[in-house]
């Protein structure tokens, strides 16, 4: 068994069956990702459009692609075609134009809307009430080729455990809070390698996994 199939195996024995995983492949070669695949993985996570377009082309078919990371409006075109769930719409801006993107290739994309959790300046995302009124917005339910599945968040970059479940529970008790108005939102996408364990405790049905699996990154 090599590294990563090695790995594979043990990340999905220590999370429960209905959590979802994404491997994040983001800076890896192919090679690497074959090994995952050939052990079963089928959901790859890439934050860059033009290293998940490429890594599309060439792989095979039946692989569920995420775009984790953020997103420029004129860039969508690019993946509008094959991409399954972008985690990190944070204006209606965006979504309207994953929405025509998506209308052309006659398919609907599931996304969801990044909430900012973490405190550090530098993090996107939207804040709780900005999140309601985009979906209250009356022209964003009009939009027929997307679909809002749920919610995504990234926690401060530290080893303050405390802080990082504070975050995760944050946006867990917002999450628990929309779903009976809007049962469309079913994921919650929270989780990394440094803390997917404290993330499901909070509720994450969805983590995003990269240097556990693959190793360490020399770039990001
Ligand atoms: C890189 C990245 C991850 C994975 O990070 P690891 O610490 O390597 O598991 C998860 N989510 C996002 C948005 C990322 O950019």
């Amino acid at each position: 068994m090599n590294d990563i199939e090695r790995n594979l195996h043990s990340i999905k024995s220590s999370i429960p069956k209905e959590v979802t995983l994404v491997a994040v492949s983001k800076t890896k070669p192919v090679s690497d990702l074959m090994l995952a695949y050939k052990s079963g993985q089928r959901i790859f996570g890439e934050n860059k459009i033009q290293e998940l377009t490429e890594k599309w082309d060439i792989m095979p078919k039946d692989i569920s692609w995420h775009m984790i990371g953020h997103v420029q409006t004129n860039k969508v075109k690019y993946m509008a075609e094959f991409v399954d769930l972008i985690h990190a719409v944070d204006s209606y801006k965006l979504l309207k134009e994953i929405n025509k993107q998506a209308k052309k290739h006659n398919r609907i994309i599931n996304c969801l809307l990044q909430i900012k959790i973490a405190k550090e300046e530098s993090k996107f995302g939207l804040s709780e009430q900005d999140a309601i009124t985009l979906l209250d917005n009356e022209e964003v339910k009009t939009l027929t080729n997307i679909s809002i599945q749920g919610l995504m968040g990234m926690a401060t970059f530290t080893n303050d455990k405390e802080q990082i479940q504070a975050e995760f529970n944050k946006i867990s008790t917002f999450f628990n809070k929309l779903q009976p108005k809007y049962p469309q939102l079913k994921t919650l996408s929270i989780g990394m390698s440094g803390d997917y364990k404290t993330a499901i405790e909070c509720g994450s049905t969805m983590v995003r996994i990269g240097s556990s699996i693959f190793g360490a990154r020399n770039y990001s």
